[in-house]
C-alpha cells in the first residue's frame, strides 16, 4: 500500500513491534519554549506525530522548559496553536517543570549510590578540568564528598544558601571517559531566576542531559526521536536510565532539516524580530510556521514537503524550491483563480458602448469543477498588465501590440489600434478595438489568435496593496558565514517589494488567510493587514519555478 520504502526509523519500530519488544509507540515533540516554531520543527512535528498515527501509538506535546531565563507562554501558546494548525493533536501535554519534584528526588537517589557529588569550582574551571579529546580531565577536589555531605549541600543548594555558579550537582562517570559528554557532566546548576510556570518556587534548573531522558522515561517514551548532533548524548541518556532503573526510553538520531537560503537558528530569529529586520515572527519571509502561514502557506504543503524530504541518517541540505514545489502543488487543486493587474496600463476598446457594463462568466477553478464559475465585470475600460504589451515586438510575441490581436481572458478579442504617450514618452494608454462576436474568447471566422492575458474593468476595479516576497537572504548557505561577518551581510534588500495593483471586485472584503492564483501571476493570499477600505495580498509563491535552477 506504500508508494515508498520504510526509512530507517519505521524500520526500527515495525521490528520493535513484531518482535514484541514495544506494544504501543510512544513519541513526543519537545520544543523548548523559547521561541517560535519553524519549518525545521514542522519537520520533527511531521515525523513525531506521522509516526504515532502510522502505528496506532501516541505522541506527546512536551515543552522542555528547563532554562527560566529565555522561556515564555507567550511562546507556549504560539507552539500550541502551530501544532494544531498543522493538523496534529497531542495525546498528552506535559512540562518537563512539572518533573522537577522528581528528577530532584531521582538526584537524591543518585547521590546516595554514590553517582553524584556537589562541585563548588566555577563553570570556567569545570570547563578547563574536563581536557580534551586526547588529554584525559582533572579530578574536581570535591569529587570524593562523602554522601552525607553531598546531600546537606544539595539541600541548601535547593534552598537557596548559594549564589548562582557557586556550586553545580554533577553525576560521578568517568573523567577520563573518550566521551568528553561522560566527565561528570553537570546535572543542576543555581540560577535565582522566575519560572514562567514555576516561579521562585526552584533556584536550581537541572540540565537538559539530565531532564530530557528522565522526562522521556516518565512519560513512557518508546522512541525519543531526536536531531543528529544528539548521538554523542545517547551514551549519557542510557546511562542515567540504567542507574535509575526506570522505564527504558530509547533515543533515535536523524538529520535535521537544513534548507538553502533558510536560517533556522531560534536565536537569530528573534534577533531579526528584535532588531526590526522583519516585522514580526509572522513575517511572511521568516521560515516560521506562522511566518509561513501568513504567507499562504497551506499544512498540508508543509506535511507534503515533510514527507519529500523523507528522513535521513546523514545531513544534507534541501533546495528551497522544494518547498515551494509542494506549495504549488497544493494550492493548484484548492486555490481559485482571479483576476488581478499589478503593473497596469489602460486599455479604452473604442467600439464598445459608453457607461455600459456586461458580466463575463469565468471558471473558479480549471482543476476543480465543483468549484464552479463567477461573474465578472466587463467594460469600455479595462486594465492589462504593462508586460504584456510591446510597442516593437520581437518575432514569436503572442500578446498585444500594435496592430495585433489578443484574447482578454473569458472575455473578447481586441486589437490594439493606436499607442498614447505623455509628454516624457511613455505610454499612458492604448486605444483598442473589439469584436463583438467573439465573447468567451473565440472569433466569428475561425482565425487564430494565439494569445490570452488577464485584465480587469477599469472602473469596477479595487485597488490593492501586493506584497511581493522573495527570500530574506541572498546566501545559500548561513551556517558556514566566514569570520567578520554575520547573517545580517547577506539580507536581501529586495526582499519584499510592495506594489499598487488593481483587482476584480470579488476580492474587496475578502477574509484574512483565503488563497487565490491570481492568473497568470501566482498565487497570493489575503495578509491580516487586509480591510474592505483596503485590500493587501501576499504572494505566496510565484506559478513557476524561477530560480531555483
Ligand atoms: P535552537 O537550537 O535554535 O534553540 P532547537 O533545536 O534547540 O533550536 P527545540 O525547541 O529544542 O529547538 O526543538 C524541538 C524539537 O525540534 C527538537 O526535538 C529538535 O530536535 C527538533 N528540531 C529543531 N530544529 C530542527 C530541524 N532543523 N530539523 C529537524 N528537527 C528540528
Ligand atoms: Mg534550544
Ligand atoms: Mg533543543
Amino acid at each position: 500500500s506504500n508508494e515508498r520504502s520504510l526509512n530507517f526509523l519505521e524500520e526500527i519500530i515495525e521490528k520493535s513491534l513484531a518482535d514484541g519488544a514495544v506494544k504501543q509507540i510512544h513519541t513526543r515533540f519537545p520544543p523548548e519554549p523559547n521561541g517560535y516554531l519553524h519549518i525545521g520543527h514542522a519537520k520533527s512535528i511531521c515525523l513525531n506525530f506521522g509516526l504515532a498515527k502510522r502505528y496506532g501509538g501516541l505522541c506527546n506535546l512536551r515543552f522542555d522548559d528547563t532554562n527560566p531565563v529565555k522561556e515564555d507562554v507567550e511562546y507556549v501558546d504560539s507552539i500550541k496553536e502551530d501544532v494544531n494548525w498543522l493538523g496534529f493533536q497531542w495525546a498528552e501535554e506535559h512540562y518537563a517543570s512539572d518533573y522537577f519534584e522528581q528528577l530532584y528526588d531521582w538526584a537524591v537517589e543518585l547521590i546516595r549510590k554514590g553517582k553524584a557529588y556537589v562541585d563548588d569550582q566555577s563553570q570556567e574551571e569545570i570547563r578547563l578540568n574536563r581536557g580534551t579529546v586526547t588529554v584525559p580531565g582533572k579530578e574536581s577536589p570535591w569529587r570524593n564528598r562523602s554522601v552525607e555531605e553531598n546531600l546537606d549541600l544539595f539541600a541548601r543548594m535547593r534552598a537557596g544558601e548559594f549564589a548562582d555558579g557557586e556550586k553545580v550537582l554533577r553525576a560521578k562517570i568517568d573523567m577520563a571517559h573518550p566521551n568528553m559528554l561522560l566527565r561528570d557532566p553537570i546535572m543542576y546548576r543555581i540560577l535565582h531566576s522566575e519560572h514562567h510556570r514555576t516561579g521562585d518556587k526552584w533556584c536550581i534548573y537541572p540540565m537538559y542531559d539530565y531532564a530530557h531522558g528522565q522526562s522521556d522515561s516518565i512519560e513512557g517514551i518508546t522512541h525519543s526521536i531526536c536531531t543528529l548532533e544528539f548521538d554523542v548524548h545517547r551514551p549519557l541518556y542510557d546511562w542515567f536510565i540504567q542507574q535509575l532503573g526506570i522505564f527504558e526510553s530509547h533515543q533515535y538520531e536523524f538529520a535535521r532539516l537544513n534548507l538553502t537560503y533558510t536560517m533556522m537558528s531560534k536565536r537569530k530569529l528573534l534577533q531579526c524580530v528584535q532588531e526590526g529586520i522583519v516585522m514580526g515572527w509572522d513575517d511572511p519571509r521568516m521560515p516560521t510556521i506562522c511566518g509561513l502561514r501568513r504567507r499562504g502557506y497551506t499544512p498540508e504543503s508543509i506535511r507534503m514537503f515533510a514527507d519529500k524530504v523523507g528522513v535521513a541518517k546523514r545531513d544534507n541540505v534541501i533546495d528551497l524550491g522544494l518547498l515551494e514545489f509542494c506549495v504549488r502543488e497544493d494550492l493548484n487543486k484548492r486555490a481559485e483563480r482571479r483576476m488581478a493587474v499589478l503593473n497596469p496600463i489602460k486599455v479604452v476598446i473604442t467600439n464598445y458602448p459608453e457607461g455600459e457594463t456586461e458580466m463575463i462568466s469565468c471558471v473558479n477553478n480549471p482543476e476543480d469543477e465543483s468549484a464552479g464559475h463567477r461573474e465578472v465585470p466587463f467594460s469600455r475600460e479595462v486594465y492589462i498588465e504593462r508586460d504584456d504589451f510591446m510597442e516593437v515586438p520581437p518575432k514569436k510575441y503572442f500578446r498585444l501590440s500594435p496592430g495585433n490581436e489578443v484574447r482578454l481572458r473569458y472575455a473578447y478579442l481586441i486589437r490594439c489600434n493606436e499607442v498614447i504617450k505623455n509628454e516624457q514618452g511613455e505610454i499612458v494608454e492604448l486605444r483598442c478595438t473589439y469584436d463583438p462576436m467573439s465573447k468567451g474568447g473565440q472569433s466569428s471566422d475561425g482565425r487564430k489568435v494565439k494569445g490570452v492575458i488577464h485584465w480587469v474593468s477599469a472602473p469596477h476595479a479595487k485597488e490593492a496593496e501586493i506584497r511581493l516576497f522573495d527570500r530574506l537572504f541572498t546566501r545559500e548557505s548561513l551556517d558556514d558565514i566566514e569570520e567578520g561577518k554575520t547573517f545580517k551581510d547577506y539580507l536581501n534588500p529586495a526582499s519584499l517589494t510592495v506594489m499598487k495593483g488593481y483587482v476584480e471586485p470579488s476580492l474587496a472584503g475578502t477574509a484574512p488567510g483565503s488563497k487565490y492564483q491570481f492568473e497568470r501571476i501566482g498565487y497570493f493570499c489575503a495578509d491580516k493587514d487586509s480591510s474592505i477600505e483596503k485590500p493587501v495580498f501576499n504572494r505566496t509563491v510565484t506559478l513557476k519555478d524561477s530560480w531555483s535552477k
